[in-house]
């Protein structure tokens, strides 16, 4: 018999991303192992022929584990960067200068390619250039069709393909670049989960988004512009769920405005029942150190007591040198945290009130219900995953048994607080999902003899987006022996 998977101890989802230092079937093993849940696969980095590896081995380990395992793409969408070092990095110094020009040849500590022919006009003398999430920031001293001279303003280390932003100066680009294109079909043909959108600035970059995807995966929004906060719950009516991506959000914006935003992109997607990934520099100091800071600690605590659906590590996980660690570590913080007495109460803080729905309705009864009597699980026959979404917008104290006849459900579900899926035959009556409940129930651990499990359908059995059905059982502990 195959293993049979146990869910995790706890609420929120990992989201680790794969890069160098992560990119092989054992290391991705040992990172699900540790704790991650889901995996980000960065198309700003690398060829997709090795994408398409790391999607194998991810449904490798997804059948060896027997456990659906969620993928997420990410789309590098019109992200400026720069180009590459002969050495692979470069050390810019304070006081100097340094030129990135239209010339496609690998760089040195004083030039660099800009494979951007657009934004050299959009420059002026005095423009601020940041680069690598802001840590570096460079001034515009003068500007050509083919040549922007800077003057270092704040020197570090530059390597291959850092990012620029240039928050004072509106660069004109397309929601989804040719690249971005090619990436979102490559990512389709491979049957991946989620499909991440960068740079989002408004309603339509998310529909044309919808269109092209034409409902092969799940949409996430990433937020990191300032125009998409303005338009944040028109971008969330569209999208499947978002990600509060920080790295750019306080590049565009002064960075102490990004932990207000935090909270409200977090609790706006909670209110309207999207799942939301915090995101960027989590633990970054375990890039290069195998323990956190302790403000890391307490940032990752904080979006777990915010509600967030997932935390995702970034270069710790990609290209770090402790990525196991630092899931493990994540993973630990969030068993603390969700030990915490006080924690339902903070992450209830945030008031998710019903739609007028018969699903909201029983949804919200079976979160009520669990608070009431004790109750060891929550179980949910779906098809599309919606009434999953619905019950993890309650949040509620106990596990979220998800159980579906589609394997892109059990897989889309991987991100959403408290689930854990299973891929299983349909349903066909009211006897079966009471059976069936009980012996999942069991087999997963989630509650023993004497134990109570709520459990959600719709009747009739087998038709999509009717779930009207809550019914309480008591499990005898007789059930797996038949
Ligand atoms: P994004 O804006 O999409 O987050 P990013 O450049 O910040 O892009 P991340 O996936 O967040 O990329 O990873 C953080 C850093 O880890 C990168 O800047 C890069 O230095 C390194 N990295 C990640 N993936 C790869 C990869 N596949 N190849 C090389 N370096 C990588
Ligand atoms: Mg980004
Ligand atoms: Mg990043």
């Amino acid at each position: 018999m195959s293993q049979i998977p146990q869910p995790r101890n706890r609420k929120v989802r990992i989201l680790a991303t794969l890069g160098p230092a992560s990119d092989t079937p054992e290391m991705i093993e040992k990172l699900f192992i540790a704790g991650a849940d889901a995996f980000r696969i960065n198309m700003s980095h690398g060829e997709q022929a090795d994408k398409a590896k790391l999607v194998t081995a991810i449904r490798a380990l997804e059948k060896k584990h027997n456990r659906p395992t969620t993928i997420l793409v990410d789309l590098q969408g019109p992200k400026l960067r720069v180009g590459s070092f002969a050495e692979g990095k470069v050390m810019l110094e304070t006081g100097r200068t340094f030129t990135l020009d239209d010339n496609d040849v690998d760089g040195d500590a004083s030039r660099v390619y800009l494979p951007h022919p657009e934004i050299f006009a959009a420059l002026e003398e005095g423009t601020r250039l940041l680069l690598d999430d802001g840590k570096l920031v460079l001034r515009v001293t003068s500007v050509s069709a083919s040549r922007i001279e800077t003057r270092v303003e704040v020197g570090g280390a530059l390597s291959n393909r850092k990012g620029l932003n240039v928050p004072d100066v509106v660069v004109p680009v397309a929601a989804l670049t040719d690249k971005d294109r090619s990436d979102l079909s490559f990512a389709l043909a491979q049957g991946v989960d989620w499909i991440a959108m960068s740079f989002v600035q408004r309603p339509e970059d998310v529909a044309e988004g919808r269109k092209l995807i034409g409902g092969k995966a799940a949409l996430l929004a990433k937020i990191e512009k300032p125009a998409a906060i303005n338009r944040l719950e028109e971008i969330l009516e569209l999208a499947d769920a978002v990600m509060v991506a920080r790295g750019d959000l306080g590049v565009e914006l002064p960075p102490e405005e990004v932990p207000p935003l935090q909270k409200r992109i977090v609790s706006t997607a909670r209110r309207m029942g999207r799942p939301v990934v915090v995101a960027t520099q989590m633990l970054e100091s375990m890039i290069t150190s195998p323990s956190p800071t302790r403000a890391e600690v307490s940032d990752v605590a904080t979006a777990i007591y915010d509600g967030a659906d997932a935390i995702m590590l970034s270069a710790e996980t990609a290209a770090g040198d402790w990525p196991i660690e630092a899931v493990s570590i994540m993973d630990r913080i969030a068993k603390q945290v969700e030990t915490d007495p006080d924690y339902y109460a903070r992450v209830h803080f945030t008031e998710t009130r019903p739609d007028a729905t018969t699903a909201d309705a029983l949804a919200a009864s079976s979160s009520a219900i669990a608070q009431t009597v004790d109750t060891s699980a929550i179980i949910c026959f779906t098809s599309s995953g919606s009434t999953a979404r619905r019950i993890a917008r309650e949040r509620p104290s106990v596990p979220i048994l998800v159980l579906t006849p589609h394997e892109e459900t059990a897989r889309r579900v991987g991100l959403l607080w408290g689930v854990f899926a299973v891929h299983t035959r349909d349903i066909g009556s009211f006897e079966e999902m009471v059976a069936k409940g009980k012996r999942m129930a069991l087999r997963y651990n989630l509650g023993q003899a004497g134990a109570r499990l709520i459990m959600l359908a719709g009747v009739p059995f087998g038709t999509p987006g009717s779930t009207n059905v809550l019914h309480v059982v008591r499990l005898t502990g007789d059930e797996l022996k038949k």
